[in-house]
């Protein structure tokens, strides 16, 4: 396993998932704009809304995994397991580098 090469990994990742949540959350929290006059532009407006807030969402939790990683690397544990604290395999963590399970207790809590 290559920490370096996974550090690198989680930080394009964070940079990518930051610079969408300053994007999303834009588009959900700063409405300026005048409203649509044109009430099939509003739905529209609507179903792209939830479109946009869905995508916060599944960022901010992917940015919350990656950054938990982060610090899990700079504490050290980055290859314990957060549940059991046995060892997380590398292949493990370069495939999913923002795991803190081992595949045992993963695959406990997704039967
Ligand atoms: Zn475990």
């Amino acid at each position: 396993m290559n920490l370096e090469n996974i550090i690198e990994e989680l930080n394009t990742r964070k940079t990518e998932l930051e610079s969408r949540l300053e994007r999303t959350h834009k588009h959900i929290y700063q409405k300026d704009g005048p409203v649509s006059a044109n009430f099939n532009e509003q739905v529209k407006e609507t179903e792209n809304d939830s479109l946009v807030m869905a995508l916060d969402a599944e960022g901010a939790a992917e940015l919350a995994q990656v950054r938990n990683a982060l610090q899990r690397i700079s504490d050290g544990v980055y290859q314990n397991c957060a549940h059991c604290g046995e060892s997380i395999s590398g292949d493990r963590l370069e495939a999913i580098p923002y795991t803190d399970s081992c595949i045992r207790c993963a695959s406990q809590s997704n039967p």
